[in-house]
């Protein structure tokens, strides 16, 4: 599977368009921690954004105002706990997040997973990446603790989708 996924050949939503862009013309996503020269960081999470985000309902990729529906990304087991560290996005934001490198945007926390095991390292950059991710869709989110870090717990899912390699995947039964 090829590191990077061209992005000319995917469709940008115009709030993903909006956001600025680093050297090599990849949108910095809201929650991505920018360093004092101007770069950013993409494995890093920003604090502070996440807070705002949290806040305010604002999607973690595009930081503009979440509708009533919400959408979360993780792994299988993520998608199971509902238990999150990225805040929720958009359902096209998440979407474009999954069908472009996933690699490239989000950030990671490995140092919760040493010691919460229910809950996956974000998985789209985490060394142990599942082989698929989920999209969950629900209308409900609150931020709780686990081991005394912030977490987001999920309401119910009223839809979920499972992805692989970037396409939609309709193998489980
Ligand atoms: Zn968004």
């Amino acid at each position: 599977m090829p590191a990077w996924t061209d992005l000319t050949a995917i469709e940008t939503p115009p709030r993903i368009a909006a956001l600025p862009k680093d050297d090599r013309g990849y949108p910095i996503f809201f929650t991505v921690l920018v360093g004092n020269d101007g770069k950013p960081n993409f494995r890093a999470q920003d604090p502070y954004k996440w807070e705002a985000g949290v806040q305010d309902g604002l999607c973690g990729i595009c930081g503009t105002k979440l509708g009533k529906r919400m959408a979360f990304v993780g792994g299988p087991r993520s998608i199971k706990s509902r238990y999150f560290t990225d805040l929720p996005m958009h359902e096209s934001c998440a979407l474009y997040a999954l069908k472009t490198c996933p690699f490239i945007a989000m950030p990671k926390f490995s140092y919760l997973a040493q010691y919460a095991p229910e809950l996956t390292v974000n998985p789209l950059v985490s060394d142990q990446r599942p082989e698929m991710f989920g999209i969950g869709i629900t209308g409900k989110m609150k931020v709780t603790q686990l081991l005394s870090h912030p977490v987001i717990k999920a309401g119910t899912f009223t839809r979920v989708q499972f992805w692989k390699d970037g396409q939609p995947f309709t193998g489980l039964s």
